[in-house]
């Protein structure tokens, strides 16, 4: 998918871009071709709201026609040197986004010199221009859609690197909080992990998933493999994640509790308070765009850290809601749910949870 910005001034290039437009539209899906920001908040920051227009596309295209660079305001002005000039707005945020910027160039206009632009868009006189003749429109846009369609296979390519790059710095970062974890010989689960040759269950997954679940504590199956979930509410979840399409490797799972607490009662405060900070280490480290508490213990765990309204609500109003917030990395949500292991006690909260699930859809 490549989502493209379409620049242009009316008085200059209207009729060719309506012709461009026809064209893209059988390559690329409309919703993605951007043409004009019409909605624009009365008292909003206008020069905001262009950068954020051009910040959602991948590629640029800055019509040219033979008034562009000479078509003046009621001042007698040239437009392109005033600041609030949107078409020279666009380009300049274009340009500093570091954006693929095309010059387009349509009714034998000429591509413009850097002296003839002003500072911040005099760039753009260096980028390799298209033209657009009248007798070869077809053939000279099939030259354009194949740059575009490059150029997004290349974005493509960059972002697997970026993030198998992504997931391997994070994969160091947890090998470190498990090392923490392993010696952390003052937790007051750690003899009870050392007299039954227990492990820490830091965690298992994608490190680099967009969605993070976090349980209540490991049960004895998970202490003897140090890996979340793989008993019977485990089960559970896997069925979960299959009813929407995807798999423990794709999201990352851990615990409020990281060690088995004996005969598998509830977490103790003390100890979750213990666990706290490795558990927020985890969190920084997925930087995830949702965390999933499960159960009670979870969910007001998260609900307290971030602080959030609902922190004082019970999970059984809470569950399946979309709770949103910011986190550094930007925009979260918070999606409680029950623990998965209600569904080993009451078979009918099985489509509960599955509606539940649904809601993650939206993320994936
Ligand atoms: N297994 C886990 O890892 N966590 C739970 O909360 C339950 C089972």
């Amino acid at each position: 998918m490549s989502r493209i910005f379409i620049n242009y001034r009316r008085a200059d290039s209207e009729g060719y871009v309506g012709r461009l437009y026809d064209h893209l539209t059988q390559h690329f899906d409309p919703q993605d071709i951007f043409m004009d920001v019409t909605s624009i908040e009365p008292g909003a920051d206008f020069v905001q709201t262009l950068e954020d227009a051009v910040a959602a596309c991948d590629v640029f295209i800055a019509m040219i026609g033979p008034q562009w660079l000479n078509t003046l305001d009621e001042n007698g002005e040239r437009r392109i040197d005033q600041w609030n000039d949107f078409v020279r707005i666009e380009i300049a945020s274009a340009l500093r986004q570091n954006k693929l910027v095309i010059p387009v160039l349509v009714g034998r206009a000429k591509m413009p010199t850097p002296k003839d632009l002003p500072d911040d868009i005099q760039a753009l006189a260096r980028r390799n221009a298209i033209e657009l003749s009248h007798q070869r429109f077809s053939y000279d846009v099939g030259q354009l859609i194949s740059t575009i369609k490059n150029a997004a296979q290349a974005r493509i390519a960059r972002k697997a690197v970026a993030d198998s790059d992504a997931a391997s710095r994070k994969a160091a970062a947890l090998k470190a909080v498990r090392d923490d974890l392993v010696g952390a010989t003052d937790s007051p689960l750690y003899a009870f992990r050392n007299e039954n040759r227990h492990f820490p269950v830091l965690g298992a997954g994608n490190p680099d998933a967009s969605i993070l679940f976090i349980g209540e504590s490991p049960g004895k199956s998970e202490a003897a493999q140090g890996v979340p979930f793989v008993g019977p509410s485990g089960e559970v979840l896997d069925e979960m994640l299959a009813s929407i399409g995807i798999s423990r490797d794709d999201v990352f799972t851990t615990n409020v509790l990281l060690d088995h607490p004996p005969g598998s009662r509830d977490p103790l405060p003390h100890e979750i308070e213990y666990y706290t900070p490795f558990v927020d280490r985890i969190i920084d480290i997925i930087q995830p765009v949702v965390i999933v508490p499960l159960g009670r213990f979870a969910t007001s765990y998260i609900l307290k850290k971030l602080d959030l309204p609902e922190k004082r609500g019970k999970i059984s109003q809470l569950h399946g809601k979309l709770i949103k917030t910011r986190m550094p990395w930007g925009e979260i949500h918070v999606v409680p749910m029950y623990h998965p292991a209600v569904v080993l006690y009451s078979a009918s909260q099985k489509d509960t949870l599955r509606k539940d699930f649904e809601k993650l859809r939206l993320f994936i």
